[in-house]
């Protein structure tokens, strides 16, 4: 299906978003409809529907919004844009103001004062106004602009000329300032993400250098970067040295070495020296395409804190509307209160209505996703969607591959056993001929280690049992090479006390020889489980491996829960029933099934923390699936709904830091700007409070708000 992407032009409040995207979702053959606020644009995906219908469905739900192809879009155009339309309004508001302030204050006759108010009313009120009336006609909810310009027609019947003027006058201010922050926060997260490489120097056969886009670039094509500059694709160092500043992917600002041979990575700057780089992926296949990928479509899975406050929002503002009326009516008949007056129940339902106008948490929620996402991207750390911001804070156990994942995964030869004629070297080759075709970390070392020449070295019927090893077909013979269980080796004669990880050899059913490799914790493990722990999560390792290694290991980490001889579908199950245990907490629903949605509702979230080779069913079923030095291993970034751009699982706590950072400012939004209502409400109760108070609480505490999301990038 073919996929589509649009700025939505002027689209300004976070509900109207959420109505674009249901009246969207009613057609079936529409698919994946999202519209995201905090980015202002829309997706989906159709063969069928024009674009011309989508844009009449949206100039139906929304007049004033204009949808913009993303991808000929302009950006400057788009500012430039923003910026007059702040202009404009800022004229319309100092008119305003200035009529205003002679019809009611200026010694004129009273018919000029009162076509000098009416005017200024206009002035001020028409830009709100159209838009509530155009809502109302199109056959639509009614939304905030409704309730100011009911409450300052309103204000002007009952006799409060001031009143009402001030309450459009606050208004048009906050929706100025609004407007301007909304904008400053978007600037803000568009630059930590500003890893986008806008030009390659293509090398041509004469030796002559072209500046291109990334995108026409390709495989095996060799680019040439310079100091200062960024790599746009990824590929092979063929000439130079550099120093690399990958903190842009990682978030780390350690500098990394690039030399020849030596895979380098788009996105990273290159410090000083100069590069010339084979290319090995497209543009679309590069990391830094990929990571923009992952990141600008992590937005788009919405949070359920957020999917709430926008449903609430449709529901509320009529509600509100009818309270009002109730007010206004019920009042006089019960009390003796009057109608009218600046007392009486009229005004006081119009001051009901200006309190409850919802802006605030409208538009601080998905901001505050979106800056949570993007600040750990900037970490290094990319997350999948709004939802696991949400979960990761919940996080209550974490489980932990092994190899790769707390140790580094690079084994280092110890010892060579020979059990026949075969000498050291030919028990290495053997091996290494049929690793050569995997990309586990054992097979990595052990080819690594294995010097000889084996370019053209043919096997056939090469399998990967997961879990377990290799078998293949070579010269005639059939070969094994893995752990005990797949050569079916007597368990006992182990002699990995030491800490050594063993793989045996059999060739035609004979044990011929097994090699010893030794692996290193990773720097900085101990730390992290450590502060984990302190952090009230349990830990838990899982690995293939065997049981004393496993035991050896984890008990250097600290690691409370460790089970061994796993294979991948142990890895599952043993999974399964942690995950059981934890949705105990609250929640006796989604046990047993393979569902993650189902588990949505419990407690004590469990993490796991794998590098996606042979555990990429695990990452899929964790609550979370955290995936290790993401940039590795693409069947891990599929799987996983948190990538970890480094090796380094310290990374997890600073998720967690920033999950936890992002729902506590979520949530003093939510607090403040309701209590701030609720507060004015009473006070407007007791007649402390008109209307235009109400309306600079609710803009107060807007700026407020969006100011307090911004600490999240911090
Ligand atoms: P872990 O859980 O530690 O990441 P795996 O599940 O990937 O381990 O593998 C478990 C065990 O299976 C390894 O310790 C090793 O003994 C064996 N094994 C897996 N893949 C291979 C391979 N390509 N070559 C040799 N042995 C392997
Ligand atoms: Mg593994």
């Amino acid at each position: 299906m073919k996929k589509y992407e649009f700025i939505l032009k002027d689209l300004d409040c976070a509900a109207c978003a959420n109505e674009i995207q249901e009246k969207l979702e009613k057609n079936p053959k529409l698919h994946n409809v999202n519209v995201n606020f905090a980015k202002l644009k829309l997706t989906y995906e159709t063969d069928e529907v024009s674009e011309e219908e989508v844009r009449k469905a949206v100039k139906e739900q929304e007049p004033d919004v204009e949808m913009i192809d993303a991808t000929v879009k302009n950006t400057n155009q788009e500012d430039e844009d923003e910026n007059g339309e702040i202009k404009t309004d800022i004229i319309r508001l100092v008119i305003g103001i200035i009529l205003a302030g002679i019809g009611l204050y200026a010694p004129v006759p009273p018919i000029i004062g009162t076509v000098l108010v009416i005017l200024a009313y206009i002035v001020l009120l028409y830009k709100t106004a159209k838009i509530a009336l155009k809502m109302l006609f199109t056959g639509k909810k009614i939304n905030e602009k409704m309730l100011i310009t009911i409450s300052c027609i309103g204000a002007y019947c009952v006799g409060e000329h001031l009143e009402g003027l001030m309450v459009i006058i606050l208004y048009e201010i906050g929706e100025i300032l609004e407007d301007k922050s909304v904008d400053k926060s978007r600037k803000s997260i568009k630059e930590l993400m500003n890893i986008k490489p806008e030009y390659a120097n293509l090398k041509k056969g004469n030796n002559e250098i072209k500046r291109v886009s990334p995108e026409e670039v390709k495989i095996g094509d060799t680019i040439l970067i310079k100091e200062g500059e960024k790599i746009p694709l990824d590929g092979i160092v063929t000439k130079g040295t550099a120093d690399l500043n990958t903190a842009s992917l990682t978030g780390e600002s350690k500098l990394a070495q690039a030399q020849l041979g030596k895979k380098v990575l788009s996105g990273s700057i290159v410090v000083d020296g100069m590069l010339e780089v084979q290319v090995t992926n497209e543009y679309k296949e590069s990391t830094v395409s990929r990571i923009l990928e992952l990141v600008e479509n992590a937005t788009d899975r919405k949070a359920k804190t957020e999917t709430f406050v926008n449903k609430a929002a449709s529901i509320y503002t009529p509600i509100v509307i009818g309270l009002a009326v109730a007010v206004a009516v019920l009042l006089p008949l019960f009390t003796d209160v009057p109608f009218t007056g600046n007392n009486g129940s009229i005004y006081r339902a119009l001051v009901f209505l200006v309190i409850s106008c919802p802006c605030s948490i409208a538009i601080s929620v998905p901001l505050s996703y979106f800056s949570g996402i993007g600040k750990s991207s900037k970490e290094g750390i990319l997350i999948k969607g709004s939802d696991y911001i949400d979960a990761i804070k919940d996080i209550k156990e974490i489980v932990f591959d092994k190899t790769g994942t707390l140790t580094k995964g690079e084994f280092e030869i110890k010892k060579i056993e020979t059990y026949q004629n075969y000498t050291e070297q030919e028990i290495l080759r053997y091996s290494a001929i049929g690793e050569k075709y995997s990309n586990h970390p054992i097979a990595k070392s052990i080819v690594k280690a294995n010097n000889e020449q084996i370019e053209n070295v043919e096997i056939q019927n090469f399998k990967e049992i997961a879990g377990k090893g290799l078998s293949y077909n070579y010269n005639g013979k059939t070969i094994l090479v893995g752990n005990s269980t797949l050569v079916e080796a007597p368990n006992n004669n182990t002699n990995n006390d030491d800490g050594t990880t063993k793989i045996y050899v059999k060739i035609d059913g004979d044990l011929v020889g097994a090699i010893l490799l030794g692996d290193t914790i990773k720097e900085g493990t101990k730390e992290t489980i450590k502060k984990l722990k302190a952090l009230g999560i349990r830990t838990s390792m899982f690995t293939g491996d065997s049981k004393a290694i496993a035991e050896k290991i984890g008990k250097e980490i600290g690691i409370e829960n460790i089970k061994s001889e796993m294979l991948p579908q142990d890895k599952y199950n043993e999974l399964e029933k942690i995950i059981e245990a934890n949705a105990k907490v609250d929640s006796k629903t989604g046990t047993g099934t393979n569902s993650k949605k189902l588990n949505s509702s419990q407690k004590g979230k469990v993490a796991f923390v794998g590098d996606g080779i042979n555990d990429s069913p695990v990452l899929a079923r964790a609550d979370v699936g955290i995936s290790m030095g993401g940039v590795g291993s693409e069947s891990a970034i599929e799987a996983s709904d948190v990538v970890i751009m480094t090796d380094n699982i310290s990374k997890i706590l600073d998720a967690i830091k920033i999950s936890k950072k992002t729902c506590r400012i979520i949530k003093e939004n939510l607090i403040f700007s309701v209590g701030v209502k609720v507060i004015i409400l009473l006070l407007s109760t007791i007649g402390m409070s008109g209307m235009w108070q109400a309306v600079f609480a609710d803009v107060g505490v807007t700026i407020i708000t969006i100011f307090n999301t911004l600490r999240i990038l911090k």
